[in-house]
């Protein structure tokens, strides 16, 4: 296995990098979403959490009323520290899982993780960065993603900075062209990938430490 790691701010654009890079024949696994799988109603996840937190942050159908609970750990530092202590090591197991899962294939897989620059990991080969300027990244979250102006600025401002995120790239992928313009850039990027080392089989992924949870996703 290959084993790289893609980040970059909100609304930037790494859902359709991976998506680019699923095409080629990279394995991506999700952060975001193995987040939102670990949470699905019934699991041990959502159990912890209603134990922690009380029955109010559930629905009627068992599922995680998120406002609730985002209401609850907004004003309270530890409460946030608990909830991140509580999914975090979930989401570490899962994405282990799946990278064990991986470990004995010659796949390039792709770790897209959002919050890598404030989280940092090892045992990856190396860092894609999704670039933007936060012009466009306000102006796409608006447009295709609902958000009010002043709740996007919000939210980049709680994330690393461009320049912070740029200090550890491996490999850029400027986004702030149309769709097409990355074609050739995936083209590039995949060319690099799949020139690096297989790693060994016996490959023991590295859980990156909890950190207390400052910084929050989208
Ligand atoms: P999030 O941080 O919310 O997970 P993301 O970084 O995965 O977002 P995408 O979902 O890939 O970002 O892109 C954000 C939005 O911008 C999507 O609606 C996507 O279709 C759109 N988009 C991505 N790249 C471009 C582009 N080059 N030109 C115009 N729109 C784009």
């Amino acid at each position: 296995m290959i084993l790289v790691g893609l980040t970059g701010g909100i609304g930037s654009g790494k859902s359709t990098v991976s998506a680019l890079l699923a095409e080629r024949g990279a394995v991506i696994i999700d952060a975001d979403a193995i987040t939102r799988e670990v949470q699905l109603p019934g699991s041990p996840v959502v159990k912890e959490l209603a134990d922690r937190f009380g029955a109010e942050i559930l629905a009627a159908d068992g599922s995680l009323e998120r406002q609730a609970l985002a209401n609850i750990v907004f004003t309270d530092p530890e409460a946030l520290k608990a909830l991140n202590a509580i999914v975090h090591p979930a989401v570490g197991r899962e994405m282990n899982r799946r990278l064990i899962e991986q470990r004995t294939t010659d796949h390039v897989v792709i770790l897209d993780i959002p919050l890598l620059t404030e989280n940092p990991r090892e045992g990856l080969q190396g860092r894609i960065v999704v670039d933007v300027p936060v012009e466009t990244q306000i102006r796409r979250l608006v447009a295709h993603r609902g958000f009010d102006e002043a709740d996007a600025r919000a939210r980049i401002a709680r994330q690393a900075t461009r320049e912070e995120r740029l200090a550890g790239a491996d490999f850029v992928v400027d986004n702030s062209g149309t769709p097409d313009d990355l074609s050739p850039q995936i083209d590039r990027l995949w060319e690099w990938l799949t020139g690096l080392d297989q790693l060994p089989a016996d490959y023991e992924p590295i859980t990156p430490k909890p950190n207390g949870g400052e910084k929050q996703s989208s």
